[in-house]
C-alpha cells in the first residue's frame, strides 16, 4: 500500500520518474479530497483521473485513491497488453459513467450502487492510435469478441466486480468495474 501511495503522490506532481512502483505511472489525476455527496453518497480521498496507464479517459472520472489506482494497474497490466500494436496500440477508453449519486441500475429503492462512492467506472469503448473503436456493444458478440472477453476477464480479482454484456441488459452496451470485496470472492459476469 505504501508503494502505490508513494506513485500516486509522485503522479500528482507530474514530474514523475521511473523509480518506484513503474506500473502506476501514467496516473494523471487531481487530488480532490472529499466530496460531499447528498445522503449516503459521496467519495473519500477522490482523486480525478485524466489519464492511467498513459490511456486518457474520455472525461475527467471521480474516483477513490484505491479506484484510481486499480485502474491504472488493470490498464498496463492488463488491458494495454491486450491490444498490443494493433491499431498503434489503446490511447483512450471511453467512460459513460464514473461518480453518480444512484443506486444500482437506478433502479427506485434499490442498493446504491458503487458508482455513489466512486468506486466503480463504467467503459464503453476502447480507442486505437489510429481510431480504431472497440465497442462493447458492437464487439461483444462480433469481431472482437475475443479481445473483450479477455479484458473482462482479467478485469476479474483486480475489480472485486466485474459487469458485462452476459450479467444484463443494463450492461450490453459496457463494463462496470467496482472494487467491492465479496465475501465469496470477486463477483464476475
Ligand atoms: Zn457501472
Amino acid at each position: 500500500m505504501k508503494k502505490i501511495l508513494g506513485a500516486l503522490a509522485c503522479a500528482l506532481l507530474v514530474a514523475c520518474g521511473g523509480g518506484g512502483g513503474a506500473s502506476l505511472d501514467g496516473l494523471v489525476a487531481e487530488k480532490k479530497g472529499r466530496v460531499p455527496g447528498p445522503g449516503a453518497c459521496g467519495v473519500e480521498d477522490a482523486f480525478v483521473v485524466t489519464a492511467a496507464a498513459g490511456v486518457r479517459l474520455s472525461q475527467p472520472s471521480t474516483l477513490t485513491r484505491e479506484a484510481a489506482a486499480t485502474l491504472n494497474n488493470w490498464l498496463a497490466r492488463e488491458a494495454i497488453p491486450a491490444f498490443g500494436r494493433r491499431g498503434g496500440g489503446l490511447v483512450a477508453i471511453q467512460v459513460p459513467s464514473h461518480y453518480a449519486c444512484r443506486t444500482r441500475n437506478s433502479r427506485p429503492g434499490a442498493k446504491l450502487s458503487e458508482h455513489a462512492k466512486g468506486r466503480a467506472i463504467d467503459i464503453s469503448a476502447f480507442i486505437l492510435a489510429d481510431g480504431t473503436r472497440v465497442s462493447v456493444l458492437d464487439g461483444w458478440n462480433g469481431a472482437d469478441s475475443r479481445v473483450l472477453r479477455r479484458l473482462h476477464a482479467s478485469a476479474c480479482g483486480p475489480f472485486g466486480t466485474v459487469l458485462g454484456p452476459n450479467s444484463d441488459v443494463h450492461h450490453r452496451d459496457h463494463f462496470h468495474f467496482d472494487i467491492a470485496r465479496h465475501r465469496s470472492g470477486a463477483y464476475c459476469r
